[in-house]
């Protein structure tokens, strides 16, 4: 029984994630839809948004509900005890260096991925985005469990030098694994194709879950402790979520602590009771 709720646990992060960027995507095709924007436009644009989220979502979860003490109570999801460790305020010129960073690899993706014109057709939408984020999530799966070798772990050492204190920590990478990174993110692009407004979707949403991952918390998509016990031990837990961990056995299972609204976590509490109840009853 547990391990058929394993696997609608995972499967449940996908189609969060696909429902999402569907929603989402229509309402950038709304405002889009009879603009014709020229290349270095689509390049702002999507340069713009990917940092704009990032930063609005980041501060909303580590200003907003990081300091409301009934919703951290709530959605706190850590199970290591840590020693704390402030994430280092923001400087001007790391905040440039940044931009810089997101303008050219928004630059580069746009020039070399193939534009294809989805429309706001729901099913095609959602479709796209359910492959997309499986995709994303084996080539990060694959691009992360190589920069844990020995030859590749340097790289690396820098996004383990917090161990998740705060979402920001999402962003906090040497130059080489950024680029690696954000290969591994758009390479099913190159496969399916982009259309813009799908793209804007996925950076909002794809922020969303990265920041949330780093956060301590567990809000909507993803529960952090996944993430987390990657940080604390150093192995296993190498995907964006448990999925392609449990298909190459390299899983550190997480405790599934419910967020707002995880339908499985919250059918699996009550069937798991129920038959808790039904067994204590017979004896
Ligand atoms: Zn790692
Ligand atoms: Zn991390």
């Amino acid at each position: 029984m547990k391990k058929v709720f394993n696997f609608f646990f995972e499967i449940e992060f996908y189609l969060k994630i696909a429902i999402s960027c569907t929603i989402v995507q229509q309402v950038f095709y709304l405002l889009l839809n009879n603009i014709d924007i020229d290349f270095i436009t689509r390049v702002l644009l999507y340069w713009l948004l990917s940092s704009i989220s990032f930063y609005s979502i980041g501060i909303l979860i580590e200003k907003g509900i990081k300091s409301n003490d009934f919703l951290r109570d709530k959605l706190t999801a850590r199970v290591n005890k840590i020693k704390n460790q402030p994430f280092p305020s923001f400087t001007l010129q790391g905040i440039i260096i940044g931009e810089i960073k997101a303008f050219l690899s928004a630059l580069i993706i746009l020039y070399l991925a193939p534009e294809v014109h989805r429309g706001n057709s729901l099913l095609l939408n959602f479709g796209w985005f359910l492959m997309r984020i499986v995709a994303a999530d084996l080539c990060f799966y694959i691009a992360h469990r190589l920069l844990h070798t020995r030859l590749l772990q340097k790289i690396h050492l820098k996004h383990h030098e917090f161990r998740d204190s705060s979402s920001f920590v999402a962003g906090h990478k040497s130059f080489v694994e950024y680029i690696i990174v954000a290969i591994a993110d758009i390479l099913p692009i190159f496969i399916f194709g982009y259309d813009i407004t799908q793209l804007c979707a996925w950076s909002v949403i794809g922020n969303a879950y990265n920041l949330e991952g780093h956060s301590s918390l567990s809000i909507f998509f993803i529960p952090s402790d996944f993430h987390d016990l990657h940080h604390t031990s150093f192995n296993g837990n190498y995907g964006i979520q448990g999925f392609w961990d449990r298909v190459f056995n390299t899983l550190n299972p997480p405790t599934k602590k419910q967020g707002i609204m995880f339908p499985v976590s919250f059918i699996e509490y009550i069937t798991i009771k129920s038959s808790i109840s039904n067994d204590t009853e017979k004896t």
